[in-house]
């Protein structure tokens, strides 16, 4: 096999082959000239076929099978870890151990006599996936995960695991049922613990008789237990999904009635308040049209729901996805990873970047569901004239579950230099590649009458291609707080950070445009459906302004416009970048420049009276301002904040929802009276979004 080369490598050779042919130049005019996605793909496709750039059938060898010998090396490295004490470490072994491990096969499982031992062998196929479940059960009973060892427990058993080693995992079970308070199953388990111990035929009768004695004790000990003992489930909660604030938007699905899309030709569409909106309402909750777990969190988090998951369940064909749950598996297959099971580690070693995944993803979703070619040519026909209602269905509703909202998402393709187009071309044609030859998606039924495969595979490659370009511009991050354990506060107190864990396309969050000073922010909820609230007030017909990565606070001007014009294609006119305002560490925190609290034009600075009355008048309406009253209230407030801020920062559980509305008559007092910006300001609202973080996927 040859050596394996990232997309970007691919590029930079076709690149090279195409100077020293120098063919540059013409295949750059013939490129500009082409207006289809799909022939741009034919293109690249072509060319990387020419050089041999491009894999043959059997180039690229699927290394993602089940391994006997890699999943029995992880489980040793595993036991390593785990006798120092090292437990997640051993945790992530063993959940490798189990992604690897063969099934073993199910004809074998039943027809096995309970009574035989025929499992002598540990380095046997049929073992090694029970083997490191039952493993892996031990350290989470260790972290006192005791609802993912007994998960555990259950596969382990359900997968063959060796009678002679079964008393062991009974004891387990009933050691956990016993940490849960579930007393009735902890006697059974250990009931069965004793009856398996017969058959552990590897201890010698004295040693039977030593752990029986210890098994007895138990039962003992339980019997004499307060049945009246409470459950205690270390079970992650499921933290509640908000619901819109003042109702539902009949026209767009999952937003808040007090939002609504606007139209200018010369702006596109965009979104503004029907109402003023309080900082903390939510004006938009949306599961994506489509998400992708990003490869680093393959072990850790549930390929299909990206929940994480200390007892995950393996793919049944490959050895690089995994699931919290037997639901997620089935519907994940069904779905998507039918598909693209046989090519993930080889998209991963071609690198071919977290977008181009979701692109695949969405690809996949489309192919399956309908015959692309008259799905493409309605969506062209309904989507021609630009206008405000594209990407609607027929009821005259956007919906974040229609693809053809996802379709019409702006992918800037006029914007783009022939180099780029011709960048993300290669990249597509590569992942066709894979798809042609690795996976069934072009695999014809013979017996029906043959439909046009090549003009399919142009299809798809375009497709891809279309994505490549709109998913930048428009997909979200899916993130969620982890305890960071290399960064803490002075007394040792955990500080939280907030981690990537997958992508998403979202059809309805994607109409809000860009402010380096947004008056939104988003959270990530049961894995990937997205909460918008407002973080600051926003009065009626004020548009409702995400951040697309570049915030005024810390990134300065020039960066911001050379990320947002080579990224998003525009040029930011936002408050904070045409009166530049500082970035954090600047930003002023002494004399505040007061407002009035009727037109909101800034007041004259105030004089020092020597009586204490500070008393002015504004310019700009002639209403007098006693100033005295409004400043010591400011004040009293900012004091309580500082508390209030204590409380976010050290993380320990706690009223987030309560302590957010705190902070948010703190955000609105300031908001009235004082000129932004304002440092106080940008605190009050980072502690906000904190608290509401805490609400959402927090991985404890
Ligand atoms: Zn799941
Ligand atoms: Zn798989
Ligand atoms: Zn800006
Ligand atoms: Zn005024």
């Amino acid at each position: 096999m040859l050596k394996m080369e990232t997309v970007g490598e691919i590029f930079q050779e076709l690149c090279s082959y195409l100077r020293i042919k120098r063919r540059v130049e013409s295949v750059s005019e013939l490129f500009a000239k082409q207006t289809s996605n799909s022939n741009r793909v034919e293109i690249a496709s072509q060319l990387l076929k020419e050089h041999n750039l491009i894999a043959t059938p059997g180039r690229y060898l699927r290394g993602n099978e089940k391994s006997l010998t890699r999943s029995i090396d992880l489980r040793n490295s595993g036991n390593k870890a785990f006798q120092k004490k090292d437990d997640k470490t051993a945790l992530m072994l063993y959940t490798q151990s189990i992604a690897t491990a063969p099934f073993p096969s199910m004809s074998k499982i039943s027809n096995e006599e309970l009574e035989t031992d025929f499992a002598e062998n540990e380095d046997d196929t049929s073992v090694a996936l029970a083997l490191a479940l039952a493993n892996r059960s031990a350290v989470l009973f260790s972290m006192s995960n005791y609802e993912a060892c007994l998960s555990d427990i259950k596969q382990a058993m359900k997968y063959n695991y060796p009678n002679k080693l079964l008393y062991k995992l009974f004891e387990r079970q009933g050691k956990c049922f016993q940490a849960l308070g579930n007393l009735k199953s902890a006697m059974e388990s250990l009931f069965d613990a004793r009856k398996w111990l017969f058959s552990a035929s590897a201890l010698t009768e004295e040693k039977k008789e030593t752990i029986r004695l210890e098994i007895e004790n138990f039962v003992q000990h339980l019997a004499n237990s307060k049945t009246t003992e409470i459950s205690h489930s270390l079970q992650i909660e499921q933290p509640l999904l908000p619901s819109c604030s003042y109702g539902k938007n009949h026209e767009i699905l999952c937003a808040s009635d007090c939002v609504e899309l606007k139209f200018i030709p010369e702006m596109g569409r965009y979104i503004v308040a029907t109402r003023d909106i309080r900082p903390g309402d939510v004006l938009v909750v949306e599961k994506p049209f489509a998400s992708v777990l990003l490869p680093d969190c393959y072990w850790t988090h549930c390929y299909n729901c990206l929940q994480p998951s200390q007892s995950l369940l393996p793919c049944y064909h490959c050895s690089t996805v995994m699931y919290c749950s037997e639901k997620c598996r089935t519907s994940s297959w069904d779905n998507s990873h039918y598909i693209d099971c046989p090519m993930l580690d080889i998209l991963q070693k071609l690198k071919i970047g977290n977008m181009s995944f979701l692109a695949l993803r969405i690809v996949i979703l489309v192919c399956k569901c309908q015959d692309i070619q008259s799905l493409i040519t309605s969506l062209e026909d309904e989507g021609k004239c630009i206008d405000r209602n594209r990407g609607f269905n027929n009821n005259g509703t956007y919906s974040s579950s229609d693809y053809s909202a996802i379709y019409w998402l702006v992918g800037n393709t006029e914007k783009r230099e022939v180099g780029d187009l011709f960048r993300r071309a290669v990249t597509a044609a590569c992942i066709l590649n894979c798809l042609e030859t690795m996976t069934d998606l072009f695999s014809v039924d013979t017996s029906s009458s043959p439909p046009d495969i090549t003009n399919y595979k142009l299809l798809v490659g375009g497709l891809l291609l279309r994505h490549l370009q709109n998913l930048p511009c428009n997909a979200h991050e899916v993130s969620g707080l982890v305890r960071s354990e290399t960064r803490t506060l002075k007394d040792g107190v955990p500080v939280w950070k907030s981690v990537e864990v997958g992508a998403a396309a979202h059809a309805v969050l994607s109409l809000l445009n860009h402010s380096c000073d947004p008056n939104v922010v988003r959270h990530s909820y049961q894995g990937d459906t997205a909460v918008l609230r407002a973080i600051r007030p926003i009065a009626k017909g004020e548009q409702v302004l995400d951040n697309y990565g570049y915030h005024y606070a810390l990134h300065d001007r020039t960066e911001r416009k050379s990320h947002l014009e080579t990224q998003y294609h525009f040029t930011c006119m936002c408050v904070a970048c045409t009166e530049d305002w500082p970035s954090y560490n600047l930003l002023p925190n002494i004399n505040p420049i007061y407002l009035c609290a009727r037109c909101r034009c800034i007041l004259p600075a105030l004089p020092v009276d020597p009586t204490g009355i500070r008393f002015t008048t504004c310019t700009n309406c002639s209403e007098s301002h006693d100033m005295t009253d409004i400043i010591s209230k400011i004040e009293t407030s900012s004091e309580e904040f500082c508390q209030n801020l204590e409380h976010v920062v050290s993380g320990e559980g706690c009223d987030w929802e309560g302590l957010a509305q705190k902070l948010v008559c703190h955000l609105q007092l300031l908001d009235k009276f004082i000129q932004r910006p304002w440092k106080e300001y940008n605190d009050c609202q980072e502690a906000i979004k904190q608290c509401f973080a805490m609400t959402a996927n927090c991985y404890k």
